[in-house]
């Protein structure tokens, strides 16, 4: 017997529906990429949006085209995200931080018909353009006063090719499985792999962001992604603070610690996301100019491994609650986060941040698991890493046109790719990505846990590690550390720093010392290019 409830097909534009009725003045408050701020409201989003899906259809876009985005996070980007979702057709969006081959190859592989780029990006454009026949289109997302010169062809400023929509359109009407959304991982290994969200996950997902124990948002928060919209589905918030009445607060192209701060205070922000660089920047500049933040309630830092330092000084020095996740854009993103269980409500000082620095719990929605390379199940113990393997309704079944299709097995599990533990409680704990971790005389070491110390040390910015051949163990660590301005700290000092947090056999053999760590696009650290780097150097 079936039940008796309503078909209710779960598609985006549900959401800015929502938003738009419920909360139509909620603030969307965006530092503009030509400069000034700029403040509207769901209601107004809700209607532009709707101009653009019209204005869309009448260029011929349809259910099932690549439409990219190349756009820092501001009020027209997200009304791009819900125009082009409300015709059934795909945001893609293009992390401009790739190399321009990388970009153009990825928008041949999807296909892209238009693409809406901020000013910024011009010379990008410029570079890749001709070589991308499927584009037809370039939308600027600018007025026609700020449309820079360029030689592209079928140039258009958005406010202009906006305002010839007259918003008398409704939304297109689809089944929930269609795909909504695409964005492809980085590809640290061969070619970026395209993952494709449909509506259904994307509502499920943010859905499952609400609770209370994941990001628990509410219409009475002012919400800052820091976290570009470009970078893993904007981990969500595009469309789970329109979903929860929160306010949004769009930084634009201005990440550095000095804006970020100014954002913060004078748009009272209570709630905001971003990887552990950005928060590393913000709180370097809270030190100097010796700044306070009395709204800010929650922080969400994942990304990459959360230093304890970061969640200490957050919380102990700001009164600030850290929220340590961990996702993939795979995942839509989020996979876990590390919220307090009644189990360890009690802990306090570094009890608690022991806990903390774990990557949390899966909320409902995402199963998880950590296994041997056969598969088999490893205990909850805290301490014994394997394979973590998830699944779950906003978990990619596949990539785009089958590659990478080794990830996935026949009961449904994608394998992460990273290594983790899993404690009696169920908080899960990266100790690294399969292909970093060191192995040293048939064990492992996480170089995770060894970064995570090194930068508990006042005077290092930022530390990594990673495993260089060895004629006895197989493999043995270096760390290599970028110091802190002005300061002078030496080899001895990491290595004392270090004696008695770790095993003996954990130490790592070297230290070395380098002006600048190479990173990735979406900032974590490239230990292929630092392994690269570092191949002829000899141990001690
Ligand atoms: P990309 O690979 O394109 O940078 P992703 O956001 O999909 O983009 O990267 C996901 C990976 O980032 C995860 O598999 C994991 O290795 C790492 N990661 C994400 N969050 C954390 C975290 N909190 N701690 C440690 N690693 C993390």
């Amino acid at each position: 017997m079936q039940g008796l409830m309503q078909q209710w097909p779960l598609l985006c534009s549900k959401v800015i529906d929502h938003a738009a009725t419920y909360h139509p003045l909620r603030e969307v408050v965006s530092r503009s990429v030509e400069g000034p701020m700029h403040r509207t409201n769901y209601r107004e989003v809700r209607a532009r949006a709707m101009k653009l899906a019209q204005r869309l259809d009448r260029e011929g876009i349809r259910l099932g085209d690549r439409v990219a985005t190349m756009a820092w996070n501001t009020w027209r980007h997200l009304e791009c995200w819900y125009g082009i979702v409300g015709i059934g057709a795909i945001y893609h969006t293009l992390n401009p931080r790739l190399f321009p081959e990388q970009i153009a190859w990825i928008m041949n592989d999807a296909e892209d018909r238009i693409i809406f780029a901020d000013i910024t990006f011009m010379p990008i454009l410029e570079a890749i353009a001709p070589n991308v026949p499927s584009l037809e289109k370039i939308v600027v997302l600018t007025d026609a006063a700020n449309l820079p010169e360029t030689k592209l062809a079928n140039v258009v400023a958005y406010e202009d090719w906006l305002a010839e929509a007259d918003g008398d359109f409704a939304w297109k009407e689809f089944n929930e499985n269609t795909a909504a959304g695409m964005c492809y991982t980085s590809g640290t290994t061969g070619n970026p792999k395209g993952v494709l969200y449909s509506h259904r996950s994307n509502l499920l997902h943010s859905m499952m962001a609400q609770q209370p124990d994941a990001m628990g948002l509410s219409s009475r928060d002012r919400v800052l992604p820091i976290v570009p919209l470009f970078h893993a589905n904007g981990w969500g918030l595009a469309f789970s603070c329109p979903m929860a009445g929160a306010a949004m607060i769009m930084p634009g192209a201005r990440m550095d610690g000095a804006s970020v701060y100014e954002i913060l205070t004078t748009e009272k922000v209570t709630f905001s996301a971003a990887v552990p660089t950005v928060w590393l920047m913000l709180l370097q500049h809270l030190e100097k100019v010796g700044g306070e933040l009395p709204d800010l309630r929650k922080v969400v830092i994942g990304g990459s491994a959360c230093p304890r330092a970061v969640t200490q000084k957050f919380q102990e020095v700001y009164g600030v609650q850290v929220i340590h996740a961990w996702g993939m854009t795979e995942m839509s993103p989020l996979g876990s986060l590390c919220t307090i269980k009644p189990e360890y409500q009690d802990l306090t000082g570094d009890a608690l941040l022991d806990i903390e620095e774990k990557q949390g719990h899966p909320p409902f929605a995402v199963e998880m698991k950590v296994t041997d390379d056969e598969n088999v199940e490893r205990p909850w113990d805290g301490k014994t890493f394997g394979r973590l393997k998830v699944r779950g309704p906003a978990v990619a079944s596949s990539y785009y046109k089958g590659t990478g299709a080794e990830a996935f097995d026949e009961d449904g599990w994608f394998d992460t790719g990273d290594v983790a533990h899993m404690d009696q409680h169920g908080y899960m704990q990266i100790t690294d990505r399969a292909k970093d971790v060191i192995k040293s005389g048939g064990e492992w070491i996480s170089t995770i846990d060894l970064e995570n110390l090194a930068v508990g040390h006042p005077d290092v910015a930022e530390a990594a590690v990673i495993g260089l051949a060895h004629p006895k163990w197989d493999e043995r660590p270096l760390m290599v550390i970028v110091r802190k301005e002005g300061r002078n700290v030496s080899r001895e000092d990491i290595l004392a720093y270090l004696d008695g947090k770790i095993a003996k056999w954990w130490m790592p053999d070297d230290v070395a010392f380098v002006d600048e760590i190479p990173h990735t696009a979406t900032g974590k650290i490239q230990k292929m290019t630092l392994r690269d780097q570092f191949r002829d150097y000899r141990l001690p």
